[in-house]
């Protein structure tokens, strides 16, 4: 551990430079390989543009078993750009900014895919380490695909970790998750001299919106639905000839959103039939719920214990005490919680965001961990996580991750009936009969989303 204290400048350098330089998900082109070549200096060999992606990739050392993996995220979120200030100040008006912190989670995971590496090296451990870099994870699923070609098959342990305002290893569920594109086609026409000529796209895409917010009463309770309507047409005066919308369904069990996204359809069908439009949708993205998996999230808990919390400089104080100023009275915790470590808690209903690392932790046992990069009680995607990320604190954050990831994978090389016992336990909890299908369906990586 002392050997990534005495690196942390350099992984802090590297985290920097990828977040002042924020790209979108499929086109986080510097990003990827950045973290390539750093891997790649460091001994491993590197398998580029993997899964017909070309910003993911996948960094191997050593040959035979246990494989385990750890994976890097690196795509920052559209609109959030803002400076490392504790007040709303943007680089780029309406640019992009890293509002998940995935430049922290693709720099410590790199650095700690290079620590184990070392260890190994110098211990004569046998096995093989394996850092995945995976894109888009902001709605472009880089995991599924990743997941569907097959290169995570042969995995004995996946690690990962995520920037939070919380240091918490627990062996916690996500939301499943849908979302797709529907798109209305009518006729345009004079709205005031010709409306009998024209058939509106609007009308099909509110009508199947009424209808969507009617289901609401009689979905599962756990059940979200959102939607934005991204086209709606140009002018009042012309009849709008295309509009579209965007929905998201969740639910913690796959399956239900399968469901509830088959009703969705059939009130998309049935709004076109109604207003006379065509309709055809296209699924965007589709991940499963995050399978919590308490064998290997102990050991994970029981590390990041070892490592401990964060604890501020007077003047990274200060900075979180003007963050907290800027949500209302109330909303935020202590400053000091950022050195405290959540108990560690079994959560199999997942309530909150998705994940693709859910797709994942279907096929190979899998454990996470979050950690204080964030000021405590601040949201993922605001401009306040953008700012903490680009600050000192956001980078002792990552080295907890760091080094609680290292610890982890020590563990597992040093015991692989720790990857025995959490594979035991993948297969109780998700039934031996269980065959992986994509909610993507058959699409392939939808590489231009965020062109
Ligand atoms: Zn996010
Ligand atoms: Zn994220």
């Amino acid at each position: 551990m002392k050997k990534l204290d005495s690196k942390a400048d350099f992984y802090g350098d590297l985290a920097m430079k990828i977040w002042s330089n924020p790209e979108l998900g499929y086109l986080e082109t510097e990003s990827s390989a950045l973290l390539q070549k750093t891997l790649k200096d460091a001994g491993f060999s590197i398998k580029a543009g993997v899964a017909d992606i070309p910003t993911a990739f996948v960094a191997e050392y050593g040959s035979g078993k246990p494989v385990i993996g750890i994976m890097a995220e690196f795509d920052a979120l559209p609109g959030v750009s803002q400076k490392a200030v504790p007040f709303r100040e943007p680089v780029v008006e309406g640019g992009a900014g890293h509002a998940c912190g995935h430049h922290l989670f693709g720099a410590a995971s790199v650095a700690s895919g290079i620590a184990t590496m070392e260890w190994m090296k110098e211990n004569n451990i046998k096995g093989t380490l394996r850092v995945y870099g995976t894109p888009a994870e902001e709605g472009g699923g880089g995991k599924v695909y990743m997941a569907k070609a097959g290169l995570m098959d042969d995995v004995d342990a996946m690690l990962h970790w995520h920037p939070s305002a919380s240091n918490d290893a627990g062996a916690t569920s996500s939301l499943a998750n849908i979302s797709t594109k529907f798109r209305f086609y009518g006729v345009a026409s004079h709205a005031a001299a010709a409306p009998e000529r024209g058939k509106s796209a609007l009308d099909g895409v509110e009508a199947m919106n009424f209808m969507v917010n009617l289901m609401r009463e009689h979905v599962p309770m756990e059940t979200r639905m959102h939607y934005v309507i991204t086209r709606g047409g140009e002018a009042p005066n012309v009849v709008p000839a295309f509009a579209e919308s965007y929905h998201y369904v969740r639910h913690p069990d796959g399956r239900k959103v399968k469901e509830i996204f088959e009703r969705m359809v059939a009130a998309a069908e049935g709004a076109a039939k109604g207003t006379n439009t065509t309709m055809e949708y296209e699924i965007i993205n589709g991940v499963y719920n995050l399978m919590p998996n308490e064998t290997l999230a102990s050991v994970m808990h029981k590390n990041l214990e070892k490592i401990g919390g964060i604890t501020y400089t007077a003047e990274e104080r200060k900075f979180a005490e003007d963050i907290i100023k800027t949500y209302p009275a109330g909303v935020m915790v202590s400053p000091d919680d950022a050195s405290k470590i959540a108990p560690f808690e079994v959560n199999e209903i997942g309530l909150g965001g998705s994940t693709d690392v859910g797709d994942v932790s279907w096929l190979v046992p899998t454990a996470g961990l979050g950690t204080a990069t964030w000021i405590p009680g601040t949201s993922a995607h605001t401009w306040q996580a953008v700012a903490a990320g680009g600050t000192s604190i956001g980078q002792k954050g990552m080295m907890v991750a760091a080094k609680t990831l290292t610890l982890t994978m020590m563990d597992i090389f040093n015991d692989p009936t720790i990857a025995t016992k959490a594979k035991a336990e993948l297969t109780r909890r998700r039934g031996v009969d269980f065959k992986y299908e994509a909610l993507t369906g058959e699409r392939k990586p939808p590489l231009d989303y965020r062109k």
